[in-house]
């Protein structure tokens, strides 16, 4: 903890050796009241998970296996937003210990080459209008070697010393992943989402991109033009513009 350059995000930490998911943890905690920027961390994770019930392969002492609780004022439609805010921050935060170039696939993962460095899962509880907490999970592939991957992850995963071409110090970038996260939160909650969104149109590699989005029931292709207020994704599909919702699509590329 002495080495965080933050106030609030870490002040307290909760550590494992070995975990289920580390979202499951910090959302159990969240329920019993725990503080705001209280950490969930593990050295391995056995039932990571994505989004839409998928699994996260979280490797023992490889990765950052993170989740944040967050207790913010703002509305809970707000709070999806709270996954391109986090990808700000680890975007920025993995610049900083390497050049190699990265940026965020709408809406929750970075790439470097087009395959994964870093997922992400926000999780919410709300009653009524207001949220009761917000937990961002963010699993950071940092020493993992492309042959450690499983054999159905080798084309789509990679990591960040594998990007960066030398070993990454885990700790170094969680402190920068926790500073850069404490200041874009500060400014969500001072100014609103719409600077935060500015800064994602910059780090997206997604924009300008043709996709094919994967939609229940349907699939059609278009150029990714811009994300709305919400952080919605905009596809020109050539008949008119359709509006993406992140909980019910995934998007590939053509
Ligand atoms: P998407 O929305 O891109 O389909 P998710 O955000 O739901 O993916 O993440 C889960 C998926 O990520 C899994 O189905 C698997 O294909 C992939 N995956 C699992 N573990 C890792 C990892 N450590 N690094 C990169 N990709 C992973």
């Amino acid at each position: 903890a002495a080495r965080l350059k933050t106030t609030v995000f870490g002040k307290e930490i909760r550590y494992f050796a070995e975990i289920g998911s580390t979202n499951n943890e910090a959302k159990r905690l969240a329920a019993e009241g725990c503080p705001e920027g209280l950490i969930v961390v593990a050295e391995a994770q056995n039932t990571g998970r994505g989004r839409l019930a998928r699994g996260w392969f979280s490797p023992f002492g490889k990765g950052i296996w993170l989740s944040v609780v967050l207790r913010p004022s703002f509305h809970p439609l707000d709070a999806p937003k709270c996954t391109l805010m986090a990808a700000v921050a680890l975007t920025k935060a993995i610049h900083k210990v390497t050049d190699a170039p990265c940026g965020i696939k709408w809406p929750n993962d970075i790439l470097y080459e087009g395959k994964k460095l870093v997922g992400i899962l926000t999780e919410m509880s709300a009653e009524m209008d207001a949220i009761n907490y917000v937990v961002i999970g963010m699993g950071i592939n940092v020493n993992i070697a492309p042959d450690e991957f499983p054999p159905e992850l080798r084309d789509i995963a990679t990591s960040v010393a594998a990007a960066a071409g030398r070993p990454v110090s885990r700790l170094a970038l969680l402190a920068e992943v926790l500073a850069e996260l404490e200041t874009v939160y500060c400014l969500a909650v001072s100014q609103g989402f719409d600077p935060v969104l500015d800064e994602w149109r910059k780090l997206s590699i997604t924009l300008g991109q043709q996709v094919n989005v994967l939609a229940p029931g349907e699939t059609f292709t278009g150029i990714a033009v811009n994300i709305d207020n919400e952080g919605a994704l905009l596809v020109d599909t050539g008949q008119g513009v359709r509006r993406v919702l992140a909980g019910d699509v995934s998007i590939r590329p053509p």
